[in-house]
């Protein structure tokens, strides 16, 4: 009988793992593949992100408006009202992860079994509250760990450009000893997968998911138990699920193992205190119990909430916290004056109605074929910390390009044709005639005005002076920007030669999507 029921329950599991590597894979791939197709439209790359009902609600909330492809989330509701918790169980790729590095962590026996009772698991509900109370104030802080976007974030910025530079290291030992045909293929695998490598905090963003997965050495899937704001409301919605934890009390030894392995604390014995709110179905309980005692069969009746210990006092202070947490989070000169850095991709809303709208996930900084995009950090204030900018001393605007406008999963960045984002305006070029080389030393240099996309061109030569060291002056044809025409793509300081910090520089005043962000003189 024993060994009958181990077997069955051990396919069971495997077949878990094939469909959690399915899940995983086609998320890393998705993710993979929204660089430049080659062409000027990508597909729906972004489409996991629309399964997520968190990112949709806390969207709609802080927005109030309705982004119709987190319909698809819907689904995720229904799915969870009916099975379970099985999103987080068997499709969630940040769950995955977790779930593999405490399989690791076990395996090096730095993990140990330990039953934790139901301590700290209203934690995420917490965290849940908090960030439901902050969209109720406009303020949206679900990217910070919302599943999908922390991992989206943390492989982009992080994991992505590492393997990049790692491949790079093995290619020189490949070169180095004489395996060229391996380092060519390697090489040319690295190319095609367009990784983007530079990234503003990419150490500290590294650093974080580095720190969340080390936590599976002391307590199984912490994330999930623990911090998930996703998991938590997916909680709320597994109290009607058809599939109940049943044990046999007949068979049942009271050994505790199914207690000892369960992966999130849902305490399958005694049957009474089972938590459906906490129970993933990954059925480790019902697998690795000695007496096949745990089943879980059809009972469509509500199973008690005993896995939300949040007292009334707490939902009160929490919720007090996530309404408090709005004007706290903005008490920062970005609202007063735009900082002139805060460069947004072109179609991006403006900046409140940004702020509400983008999730932190990093899609656009993946697809940006310059890796011009990068992370803010103090120039949007604390609410618009790791939400994008244009930083073009890294990579520019690609004038034929809009292919941020098509990844973000939030609307954040509306979506234009090439057509339409040519004619958007996010900042301004001005030339610094203290370094300029025409400016200063009276020499020849064309290389912004032969870069500017715009036609006509937005630079244009005229003719300067140049006081030398000696006294003479040289006349020179140097650049003068035409405001009218500068869409501030940025390529004239990106292309600059002068390399430490460009005589032409982009900034974003006279973004067409901000009123307030202009020149306020009339100039010509
Ligand atoms: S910032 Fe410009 S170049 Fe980068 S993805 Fe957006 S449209 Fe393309
Ligand atoms: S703007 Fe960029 S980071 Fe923000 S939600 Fe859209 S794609 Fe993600
Ligand atoms: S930013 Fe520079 S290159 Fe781009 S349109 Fe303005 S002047 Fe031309």
């Amino acid at each position: 009988m024993k060994n009958e029921r181990s077997k069955k329950h051990r396919v069971f599991q495997l077949l878990r793992v094939a469909i959690q590597a399915a899940f995983f894979f086609l998320f890393l791939y998705l993710m993979a593949v929204t660089h430049y197709p080659g062409d000027d439209y990508i597909g729906p790359v972004e489409r996991f992100f629309h399964f997520d009902p968190l990112l949709g609600l806390t969207t709609f909330i802080a927005t109030r408006v309705f982004f119709a492809s987190f319909l698809l989330a819907g689904i995720t509701l229904l799915v969870t009202l009916i099975l379970g918790r099985v999103a987080c169980g068997w499709a969630c790729p940040l769950g995955t992860l977790h779930q593999f590095f405490s399989w690791v962590f076990k395996k090096a026996r730095f993990l140990k079994p330990k039953n934790d009772g139901k301590a700290g698991l209203a934690w995420k509900y917490v965290v849940l509250v908090f960030v439901l109370a902050g969209s109720l104030f406009t303020l949206n802080l679900v990217g910070y760990l919302d599943p999908l976007s922390f991992l989206y974030r943390s492989f982009t910025l992080a994991v992505f450009p590492f393997l990049a530079f790692g491949a790079d290291a093995v290619l020189d030992v490949l070169y180095g000893t004489g395996m060229t045909t391996a380092g060519r293929s390697l090489g040319q695998f690295v190319e095609n997968m367009m990784f983007n490598t530079i990234f503003l905090q990419g150490l500290f963003i590294g650093l974080l998911l580095t720190g969340a997965v080390m936590l599976n050495a002391w307590k199984e899937r912490f994330w999930c138990r623990y911090l998930c704001p996703l998991g938590a409301l997916l909680g709320l919605f597994s109290r009607w699920n058809i599939f109940k934890l049943r044990i046999d009390e007949d068979k049942c030894i009271k050994c505790g193992l199914c207690n000892l392995h369960c992966e999130t604390q849902a305490t399958p014995f005694p049957n009474a205190e089972w938590k459906s709110s906490e129970c993933v179905y990954c059925q480790t309980c019902a697998a690795i119990c000695p007496t096949a005692a745990i089943s879980f069969p059809l009972k469509p009746a509500p199973a008690k909430m005993t896995g939300i210990d949040l007292s009334r006092r707490k939902l009160v202070l929490t919720t007090f916290l996530g309404f408090a947490a709005a004007p706290l989070f903005r008490i920062t000169p970005a609202r007063k004056r735009a900082s002139e850095k805060l460069i947004r991709p072109p179609g991006s809303l403006p900046e409140e109605d940004f702020l509400r709208t983008c999730v932190k996930c990093g899609a656009c900084m993946k697809v940006c074929p310059t890796n011009g995009l990068q992370p803010t950090l103090s120039e949007a204030g604390p609410e618009g910390i790791w939400t994008p900018m244009l930083v073009p001393k890294i990579g520019y605007c690609e004038y034929y390009c809009s292919l941020c406008t098509q990844v973000c999963p939030t609307g954040a960045i509306r979506e234009l044709t090439v057509e339409e984002k040519v004619d958007v305006k996010i900042g301004t070029s001005w030339v610094d005639k203290s370094r300029c080389i025409p400016y200063v030393f009276g020499k020849p240099c064309i290389v912004c005005e032969e870069h500017c996309p715009t036609s006509p061109k937005a630079i244009k030569l005229v003719e300067v002076e140049a006081k030398l060291p000696d006294g003479s002056i040289v006349t020179q044809m140097g650049p003068v920007i035409d405001l009218d025409l500068c869409i501030g793509c940025g390529v004239c300081e990106n292309k600059c030669p002068v390399m430490d910090k460009p005589a032409i520089f982009v900034t974003s005043v006279g973004e067409e999507r901000s009123s307030k962000n202009q020149l306020l003189l009339e100039l010509f």
